[in-house]
């Protein structure tokens, strides 16, 4: 294995991004993030956003300047797009491109549109990618606390030579620094991302909660215990994954608890879900999964709602709703506030 570098606050010159204008398009999660711990780093940032959409009201309450996508392009050194990965293509052709030059640069935080040649950026123009490894909203309250999230960069296209220090920079003004910056390529980012939450993070574990929790529940068992025992838990043993890994999670459970994971988990996810699992790679690796995904996206979500609606109708939301509301502490902990931002 090749040594790792990370890059701590230490080791970057801020002044690649306090001497540039940044224009963040876009104020979703990672917009709202980003551009608030920018600002609040003392860097000169403006938001391109539709004037008559929900989100310039909330970024104007926040006091950050507003301004159409054209003329926060023009306005700006450094454009970060910050607007969902689908939507991309269409608002970089309309409003992005005709307004772009030479010698600046271009950025995201997802390497999905150029990595898939969605968009294709004149020549002259740096193309980098400040990717924090957490929701936006993480981005922000990590920030606050002092602390922040562990950011990916990469660099696709450097005329001005000096496209990777102002990565880092602006890594660093988003709070990275403060907890580590690993570098990476476009495609890695890209296809690497599409498949932790695919097979792993998002796809995976929720597929996993389901079906543990439907099998007790056809058992017999009360809905609230299964609830308890294959969701609300998957937290507190999570936690302990990402403090000290596999090994102190282990550590920490009985030995019952142990026993009971060495024996039984390959059994759960076994050499087929593994051979799936490289099914699932692959159509991210040939595009495939791009272009189903951007198909679905621009014919109307059929499909994709439909999904959603089975899964909001499951008992496991039903019986969530209720347990939760007895938590008080859930609540005041919630990072998500759907006014602000
Ligand atoms: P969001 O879905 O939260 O973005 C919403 C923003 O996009 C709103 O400000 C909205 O404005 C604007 N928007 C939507 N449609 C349009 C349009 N047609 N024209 C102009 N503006 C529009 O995005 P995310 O923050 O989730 O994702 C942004 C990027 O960051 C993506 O590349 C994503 O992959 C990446 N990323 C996201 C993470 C996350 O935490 N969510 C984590 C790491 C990377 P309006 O109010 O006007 O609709
Ligand atoms: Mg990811």
């Amino acid at each position: 294995m090749e040594e790792l570098k990370i890059y701590l606050d230490k080791d970057i010159d801020t002044n690649h991004i306090m001497n540039k204008k940044v224009a963040v398009i876009g104020y979703g999660s990672q917009g709202y993030g980003q551009s608030n711990n920018l600002r609040d780093s003392g860097v000169d940032v403006a938001i391109g956003l539709r004037p008559d959409g929900a989100s310039a009201k909330k970024a104007a309450a926040e006091g950050l300047k507003v301004m159409s996508i054209e003329d926060a392009v023009k306005w700006a050194d450094v454009v970060q797009i910050l607007i969902p990965d689908e939507i991309q293509a269409k608002v970089f052709a309309e409003q992005i491109a005709p307004n772009m030059r030479a010698g600046q640069y271009l950025m995201f935080s997802h390497g999905f549109s150029i990595h898939f040649k969605k968009i294709v950026p004149i020549e002259g123009v740096n193309v980098i990618m400040v990717a924090p490894k957490g929701p936006g909203h993480t981005v922000r309250s990590e920030y606050q606390a002092g602390k922040g999230v562990p950011s990916l960069i990469a660099v696709e296209n450097n005329p001005s030579g000096d496209a990777r220090e102002v990565a880092l920079a602006y890594a660093s003004a988003i709070g990275a620094g403060r907890a580590g910056i690993i570098e990476t390529t476009f495609k890695e980012e890209t296809e690497t991302d599409l498949f932790g939450e695919q097979a792993v993070l998002c796809g995976g574990c929720a597929a996993l909660i389901k079906a543990g929790f439907e099998t007790l529940v056809e058992a017999g068992y009360s809905p609230y215990m299964a609830y308890f025992e294959c969701l609300h838990e998957m937290k507190l043993i999570v936690d302990l994954i990402n403090e000290g890994g596999l090994a102190d999670m282990r550590y920490s459970i009985s030995n019952t608890a142990e026993y009971g994971d060495l024996t039984r988990g390959p059994r759960v996810i076994t050499d087929a879900t593994k051979a799936e699992m490289k099914k699932i790679l692959s159509e991210i690796q040939s595009g495939q999964f791009a272009d189903e995904f951007l198909n679905e996206m621009h014919s109307g979500c059929t499909n994709f709602n439909r999904l959603r609606e089975e899964n909001k109708e499951h008992l496991i939301e039903k019986v969530g709703t209720k347990l939760r509301s007895l938590f008080s502490w859930i609540k005041e902990r919630k990072i998500v506030d759907r006014n602000k931002n």
